[in-house]
């Protein structure tokens, strides 16, 4: 939680008095572990009070306002606020008898704009004032909480020790921490995932477990509430390895990363490099690598080879291979990925063939890929895909794949 402190008073401003009170708050709000970004000054005046408020709106989640609580014309912070945030002010018993008090202990008169004083925001803590008439108060708005302090020290100052402070530290309490987490899986599909955690989406309250779906990837995001950050993270944590204990072949990486930033990551890590020949993706591939900050470390560069011409002249596809099996086949994709590799001497070389649609090609219709996978260290292999969707979605979806097998 941080907090702006916005004292009220034309007299700070003409240099009249210092305002000690911010000095104050900010150390008693320190020792709570409440933020203070902000410390506004601004005069006596309703319109530039509410400029000060909407400012102050954007940045802290409390604002602290002192001055401007009493009888006078010049007192008008409790009104502004009340309207601002579209609360009446309400007659409080409490107040009322407080400021009767104060007149009996000080054996003077009650004037009827005295009364004044006890005029509360509807639903909103009030901060007696032992020192003093005009009582404090505490209210929490649509999104904020204000709290209004009087502007003489000797009244503010006990106001806030014996009262402010126990509130702010009940509203501390009670705040929740949210947090959360996404775990992303690939080469699963939604409902199949769904059936291996369905219990755990069935039990849920706190953390609850929210699937999502979209571009062949499922995620899980996993929220946990909690009055303490780490107990919250610990939740998290719990249901995440419950997850990975069952689903963990198919994930792969946290929150907004992509199958690509997480295949890139291991490269680096591993000094592996890779090659591709593209047929089907066009170079999608390549550019979605190359994307990548610091690719140059582990991308040695590929071949756009769209045509049978292309796949031979530039890949050494032979021509018996395209005659006998068509460019659509694992001998077609085995024989890109690894020239690709061998031409560029890289550990890894990827290909991707196949019919993007709409129409069908070589009699196979649209959505059939072939991946190739070759690996200085491994076999060659080749991985058949069935996709369903429009050419865009078949493309992209390919590049996910080839990610996903090089990650393997
Ligand atoms: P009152 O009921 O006394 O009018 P109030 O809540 O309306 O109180 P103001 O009228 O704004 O407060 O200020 C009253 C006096 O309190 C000021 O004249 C000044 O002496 C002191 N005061 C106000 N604001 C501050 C401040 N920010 N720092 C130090 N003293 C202040
Ligand atoms: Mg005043």
């Amino acid at each position: 939680m941080n907090a702006e402190i916005i004292a009220v008073g034309s007299e700070l401003l003409l240099g009249q008095i210092t305002n000690t009170n911010a000095q104050f708050l900010s150390q008693h709000l320190a020792e709570i572990g409440i933020n203070v970004y902000y410390h506004t000054v601004v005069g006596d005046n309703s319109s530039r009070l509410l400029d000060a408020v909407k400012q102050a709106e954007e940045r802290a989640d409390l604002l602290i306002f002192t001055g401007g609580l009493g009888p006078t014309k010049d007192d008008l912070t409790k009104e502004a606020i009340a309207a601002h945030i579209g609360r009446p002010l309400v007659y409080n018993d409490e107040a009322l008898r407080s400021i009767e008090n104060y007149f009996k202990r000080t054996k003077r008169p009650m004037t009827p704009n005295n009364k004044k004083q006890a005029l509360v925001m509807e639903g909103s803590l009030v901060l007696a004032n032992d020192h003093g008439m005009a009582p404090g108060m505490m209210i929490k708005g649509e999104k904020h909480f204000y709290m209004l302090l009087p502007g003489p020290p000797r009244e503010m100052q006990p106001m806030f020790i014996e009262y402010g402070k126990p509130a702010l530290l009940n509203v501390l309490e009670k705040v929740e921490k949210i947090e959360s987490r996404v775990l992303r899986f690939f080469g699963i599909g939604e409902s199949a995932l769904e059936t291996e955690v369905e219990d755990l989406l069935l039990a849920q309250q706190n953390p609850t477990i929210a699937p999502l779906a979209g571009d062949g990837e499922v995620t899980l995001r996993i929220t946990a509430k909690h009055e303490s950050e780490s107990a919250a993270l610990q939740m998290i944590q719990e249901a995440e390895e419950e997850i990975l204990s069952r689903v963990g072949e198919y994930f792969y990486g946290y929150n907004d990363t992509t199958i690509a930033r997480e295949l890139a990551e291991r490269l680096k890590e591993t000094s592996y490099t890779v090659a591709a020949a593209e047929s089907l993706t066009g170079g999608l591939f390549q550019s979605e690598i190359t994307a990548i900050p610091g690719a140059s470390s582990f991308f040695k560069g590929g071949i756009v080879c769209y045509s049978n011409e292309a796949k031979e002249a530039l890949v050494q596809v032979k021509k018996e291979t395209l005659t006998r099996h068509g460019a659509i086949s694992a001998e077609c994709a085995i024989e890109l990925a690894e020239n690709a590799r061998q031409l560029l001497k890289a550990d890894f070389g990827i290909s991707f063939t196949g019919v993007a649609g709409p129409g069908e090609a070589e009699g196979q219709p649209p959505g059939t890929v072939w991946i190739g996978l070759s690996s200085k260290y491994d076999q060659t292999k080749a991985f058949k895909l069935e996709l369903a969707g429009s050419r865009e979605g078949i493309r992209k979806r390919s590049v996910k794949y080839g990610c996903h097998y090089l990650l393997a």
